[in-house]
């Protein structure tokens, strides 16, 4: 199946007379005949339903989605995207180890990493989304469990060059975990470049229409956890599970099911079956949205370079990119439809102008069908001092603009009349 059919159609495949759309399940819990029956499940013996911490069918059907539209093994949903990048990592790494991770990530995940993991004992060193293969090695050590990044940087715009951090990463015996957010399965597949686990935040173009927050977690399935002696969680028995062992008795499905049956289980950061259900909506037309994103961004970011009123002009799309080859490479057919640019003027002028915009909205959210703006220097990055921005690569006068799936011309007529006030 082509990815846009698997958008449709992918994972659900009901029998005749069941209902033609993914059903709701609303349930808590599950029926079953007998104590033994219900026994064997506890003892994951057979594969079945009991109660929808672990595992619900809708929750399970959109999971499965994902898994097929990023050529994975395995999925599983989770609250949101801070959750699964939290899971995606903790499932592998714990206190006394260590995680190399780029420098250019979303904020509320360079927060998780570096001060609330660090709480939980693990150590992180951040490197360059640019770095070279050897800057990336030094940064590696005996106890380091795995390599993050994001393919294209929430809101730097970064595209990382997976290939080379891959090799780095299976050079020593470890997986490369790649949220993939911005970019979706419909412009890049991190797994055909080497990546072994892929996040997402659902809540962006996933489910692309700003009602639900949530994330998700594929496997490839490619990682032989069994290789060295590095991830005892996978490879030694699991005594919460009467001596269980996840890489021997799971195969390729052992990481997803470790992150299920005991993160999922004790930690509880479970997507509601309701929010799968729009998540799995919102999936049904991504292939569509992704295009239009991209070429009103592409639109945007022309207009935007011609303008007098504009500094600079950041998009991966845009011919003179220092990121455009790269784009090339690994999102042949677009990145996202996010744009950053700088207005002369700086902090005050870039201000001016939001306050100026009608069509697009002041909010922190982005990547969804309404185009939206946000001035991370007033805003989610108020805090720092001028000098400070400019260290972690948010300037006073970026602003990040989101081109939803209108007309292009009216977002760039909003644009116009915007940049005519200042
Ligand atoms: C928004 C975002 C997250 C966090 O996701 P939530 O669903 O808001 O928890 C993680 N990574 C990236 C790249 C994001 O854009």
């Amino acid at each position: 199946m082509h990815i846009d059919t698997i958008c449709v159609q992918g994972s659900y495949e009901p029998k005749s007379g069941e209902p033609r759309v993914i059903p709701i399940v609303q349930s808590t819990t599950y029926k079953y005949e007998s104590s033994d029956a219900m026994g064997d499940l506890f003892d994951l013996k057979t594969n079945g339903y009991f109660y929808s911490r672990l595992q619900n069918p809708t929750c399970d059907y959109a999971a499965a989605k994902i898994a097929m539209l990023e050529g994975g093994v395995a999925g599983m949903l989770t609250g949101s995207g801070q959750a699964a990048n939290f899971y995606a990592v903790f499932n592998i790494a714990q206190a006394g180890d260590h995680v190399v991770s780029s420098a250019a990530i979303y904020g509320g995940t360079f927060n998780l990493f570096n001060v609330t993991m660090r709480k939980l004992g693990i150590d992180f060193t951040f490197v360059s989304p640019f770095a070279t293969k050897e800057e990336i090695q030094a940064a590696i050590r005996p106890n380091t469990k795995c390599i993050f990044g994001e393919t294209i940087s929430n809101p730097s715009l970064d595209i990382m060059d997976i290939e080379t951090f891959a090799q780095v990463a299976h050079e020593n015996g470890i997986p490369l975990i790649m949220d993939n957010t911005f970019a979706t399965p419909i412009n890049c597949r991190p797994f055909a470049f080497g990546c072994d686990i892929v996040t997402h935040s659902t809540t962006k173009y996933m489910e692309g229409h700003a009602s639900t927050i949530g994330g998700a977690i594929v496997d490839s399935g490619n990682f032989d956890w069994m290789q060295n002696d590095k991830f005892p969680g996978l490879t030694t028995p699991d005594e919460s599970y009467h001596g269980l062992t996840y890489a021997k008795d799971f195969g390729k499905a052992a990481y997803i099911t470790k992150a299920t049956v005991q993160l999922m289980r004790d930690l509880g950061s479970v997507q509601a079956p309701q929010n799968a259900f729009l998540l799995n909506v919102g999936l049904e037309s991504l292939h569509l949205r992704m295009a239009r994103h991209c070429e009103n961004a592409r639109k945007v970011a022309e207009y935007l370079k011609n303008n007098d009123k504009i500094t600079w002009v950041k998009c991966a799309m845009l011919e003179g990119d220092d990121q455009y080859d790269r784009a090339k490479k690994y999102m042949p057919d677009g990145t996202c439809g996010v744009v950053s640019f700088g207005i002369k003027g700086g902090r005050k002028a870039a201000t001016a102008f939001m306050d100026s915009l009608k069509l697009a909205a002041i909010v922190t959210h982005v990547a969804d069908a309404r185009t939206c703006c946000l001035h991370p220097a007033s805003t989610t990055h108020r805090q720092l001092s001028d000098k400070e921005l400019e260290e972690c690569g948010v300037t006073p006068d970026l602003i990040r603009f989101s081109c939803g799936i209108e007309n292009a011309e009216d977002i760039i007529a909003d644009i116009q009349q915007a940049l005519d006030k200042i």
